[in-house]
């Protein structure tokens, strides 16, 4: 039997959160650990399947959270265990670039099939989002032979250091890290609850300040619903408006779909729900179920610009992450997650919306599918609510239900669950949410 199927799918306190054994593991991490990697929960994972997480006092949480939106199928979804295992007993690493092997070309041809377009595609295989981000932008400079990148207001990219100067939040990403690469600017994104543009004039606003500052770009980079930025869907028609835009001008438009992809938002690709046909795609966090993996899918005149040899790393497309990844992509199409995820969002939009009623300190519900997300502000006005955010989620952390905060601002709670949750645990972890605004 797998761990998943082992471990009983309800929320469970055995101690107070966190309990002894996660405590004197907190005093070890402040002995061993740098500083500088923070923790959202106070608790050590022992455990994971399906919706939950075990911890070292015996406490099984609801995770609203994913990982971060990584186990998407599922916490040690059978699937990916088993291929895993197989794997590991064939052969854990030859290097792709060295002896290759099927499962990273496999896993090509599946991304070239899943993504948006029915365009020749080719696909190339990296470890963290951030590695391909950087390396769809290597593309893009070399299939136009220009230099600027665009990135939006509330971006995140990544934490290396071109992805760096693409993501925009300081603190904590940027802050000291200087100096960045050169060549990124940076463009308003659409933010229908603080800006109240629609699509087409907030597209208006973007290309204006593209066309004054930058002139003609290599590439623009978006994600079609940001994540760490706040979880924000830009207006219907923005993202459309764009890529029109870059059509006309020759510039490449990539979609930063590594935390909206892998039927997180109730369609394989966000892209998808504006019919959007990126050039290029990235994709990363819920392509192998939490063993690094990423991508970077796209046109083959582009993708095939660069010279041989100048695309590759060590690790990328490990046979361990490529096998994790067929396992994923063959989950999500045989239990139908896509589907699922729509119908978390009925479920969980619904209540959200009905907590909002009655609680003016709830400024606006987002998000699609799986990736819901309520930005909390002061009453009366749009102010933003850090401290609500962090207190609400301390609450709910403390009921045992991983929930993670987002945004510019602090001010969002963000929802990710795993698509194989079941209603009743999403049942349950809303009721504790409500419970943990009513005392917040
Ligand atoms: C998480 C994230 C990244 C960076 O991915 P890593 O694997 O952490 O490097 C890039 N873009 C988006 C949209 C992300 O959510």
């Amino acid at each position: 039997m797998t761990l998943s199927t082992a471990l009983a799918q309800v929320r469970h306190l055995e101690t107070e959160i966190p309990g002894p054994r996660s405590r004197d593991l907190m005093a070890r991490k402040q002995e061993a650990v740098a500083r500088g990697v923070g923790t959202t929960m106070p608790v050590f994972a022992v455990r994971a399947g399906g919706g939950v997480v075990e911890d070292v006092d015996g406490n099984v949480l609801i995770d609203l959270g994913s990982g971060i939106a990584v186990t998407t199928v599922g916490a040690s979804a059978p699937r990916v265990v088993d291929a895993v295992r197989e794997q590991a007993e064939a052969f854990t690493h030859t290097c792709f670039m060295v002896t290759p092997y099927e499962g990273y070309v496999a896993v090509a041809e599946r991304l070239n099939r899943l993504t948006p377009g029915t365009h020749t595609k080719r696909s190339v295989l990296f470890n963290s989002g951030a590695e391909a981000v950087e390396n769809a932008i290597k593309i893009a400079r070399v299939a136009t032979g220009r230099q600027a990148v665009v990135a939006f207001d509330h971006a995140y990219h990544g934490r290396t250091n071109l992805t760096m100067a693409l993501t925009a939040k300081s603190m904590p990403y940027k802050q000291g890290f200087g100096p960045f690469a050169p060549e990124v600017y940076r463009a308003p994104l659409s933010y229908p609850y603080r800006d109240g543009l629609d699509g087409p004039a907030a597209a208006r606003r973007a290309i204006d300040v593209i066309e004054k500052q930058v002139g003609t770009p290599a590439a623009l980079v978006i994600e079609p619903i940001q994540g760490e930025g706040g979880f924000i869907v830009p207006a219907p028609g923005f993202l459309p408006a764009l890529a029109d835009w870059c059509r006309a001008n020759g510039v490449v438009f990539i979609a930063d779909e590594v935390q909206s992809g892998f039927a997180r938002t109730g369609a394989f690709f966000a892209s998808e729900h504006e019919d959007l046909v990126p050039d290029l795609v990235v994709s990363a966090k819920g392509i192998a179920g939490g063993l690094p993996l990423s991508a970077v899918t796209g046109r083959a005149e582009i993708m095939d610009a660069v010279h041989a040899g100048g695309l590759g790393g060590t690790y990328g497309g490990n046979p361990l992450a490529c096998a994790a990844a067929l396992a994923v992509i063959e989950t999500i199409e045989s239990e139908g997650l896509v589907d699922r995820a729509q119908k978390i969002e009925m479920l969980m939009k619904d209540r959200l919306l009905r907590l909002q009623k009655d609680d003016p300190r709830i400024g606006d519900v987002r998000g699609r599918g799986a990736m819901l997300a309520v930005e909390l502000v002061r009453p009366g006005g749009d102010e933003p609510d850090p401290d609500l955010a962090r207190a609400v989620s301390a609450a709910a952390h403390r009921q045992g239900v991983i929930v993670l905060t987002c945004g510019t601002y602090g001010n969002v709670l963000r929802f990710l669950p795993p698509l194989s949750i079941s209603d009743e645990l999403l049942e349950d972890a809303v009721e504790v949410l409500t419970r943990a605004f009513a005392e917040s």
